[in-house]
């Protein structure tokens, strides 16, 4: 593994048994959720992860967390597989890699005061003696834009922005060295959006943090993300740094997804070609053959619906489509 890499994940698959039977269960097929993916993470690096509902990404940041096990394929962290550590080099590593949640109130004990909410990892990994958590919980709010004093409050008590402060708060309590963010802002008002972003830029610039950061819109990662990944039904379509993917892009699906993104300037705005996708994203159960992009893809060729293509890459910019074959 390259020692620069905080993360590399080879060859990532994740497929769930769909099962018919009460008694004699058997598995009659598979939902194909990942499909072969790879990509690695640099120290202090920010890799964002985009692609529609049912593309697969919330389920590599849920296997990169170990939170559920690949079914073929690696997860390297800081050099070790975490498929196969023990259960207490797991338990030592765990506290170095946290979720930040999409939706903040679902994922906080509503019957918990904030203090205890964001306390808790303190104690349960033993990182700080009970007379000390208090404190401890204080700084970590100040460090996420809150007051000391809010945490004897209860979480129905604060808006959705502040909600997911806490939740920061919570996860940089085990003071990690990498966060997997999955759609931390999608629940909250465009008005907030940014603020948690920059809250995550600015806390990264000083923690000296690793992300992943998950989201169903590239304008979402665009200025927090160092490098972008593009996912479609399992698969990388598209891995490039982020300029280099708002300027070139390559994958016709990621060309349809930019085209949709609005531009600032009124006049570039009106003269830009959209191209709309039409119909869903198949499903993983049954994905189509070759590409899986191909029903939906206005670039399609004959090869498309029977091979699928290979990735090819120039100057750190991955591609997977014969058209660059
Ligand atoms: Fe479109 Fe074919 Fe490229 Fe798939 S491989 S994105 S179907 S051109």
């Amino acid at each position: 593994m390259n020692n620069d890499l905080l993360l590399e994940v080879k060859d990532l698959t994740k497929y769930f048994p769909v099962t018919r039977g009460l008694i004699l269960e058997r598995k009659i097929a598979d939902v194909k959720a990942v499909d072969g993916v790879n990509f690695g993470i640099r120290r202090g690096e920010t890799l964002g992860l985009v692609g529609e509902s049912g593309s697969g990404k919330t389920t590599v940041g849920k296997c990169v967390l170990h939170i559920i096990p690949p079914t073929v394929g690696e997860v390297y962290f800081e050099g070790s597989d975490l498929c196969r550590l023990e259960d207490e080099n797991l338990r030592r590593v765990r506290p170095r890699m946290q979720p930040i949640y999409q939706d903040p109130y679902g994922s906080l004990n509503p019957r918990m005061t904030v203090d205890g909410i964001v306390g808790e990892p303190l104690l349960v990994h033993s990182l700080a003696r009970r007379k000390d958590v208090r404190e401890r919980v204080g700084e970590l709010l100040k460090l996420v834009g809150l007051e000391p004093e809010m945490g004897r409050r209860y979480p129905h008590m604060f808006s959705g922005g502040q909600r997911q402060r806490i939740g920061i708060a919570r996860a940089l309590a085990t003071q990690p060295a990498f966060l997997v963010c999955d759609e931390p802002v999608s629940a909250l008002d465009v008005s907030i959006q940014a603020q948690i972003i920059n809250l995550l830029a600015e806390l990264q610039e000083r923690l000296g943090l690793t992300l992943l950061f998950i989201a169903h819109d590239l304008s979402v990662v665009r200025h927090i993300s160092d490098r972008i990944a593009v996912m479609y039904l399992g698969r990388i379509m598209e891995l490039a740094p982020s300029g280099d993917l708002y300027l070139h892009p390559m994958h016709p699906y990621t060309r349809a997804l930019l085209s949709a993104v609005p531009i600032p300037d009124p006049v570039l705005e009106r003269e830009r070609k959209r191209m709309l996708l039409t119909g869903e994203i198949p499903s993983p159960l049954n994905p189509p053959s070759g590409c899986g992009f191909h029903p939906r893809c206005y670039e399609r060729q004959d090869i498309c619906s029977q091979v699928a293509p290979s990735v090819t890459e120039k100057d750190g910019h991955m591609v997977a489509c014969h058209l660059f074959a």
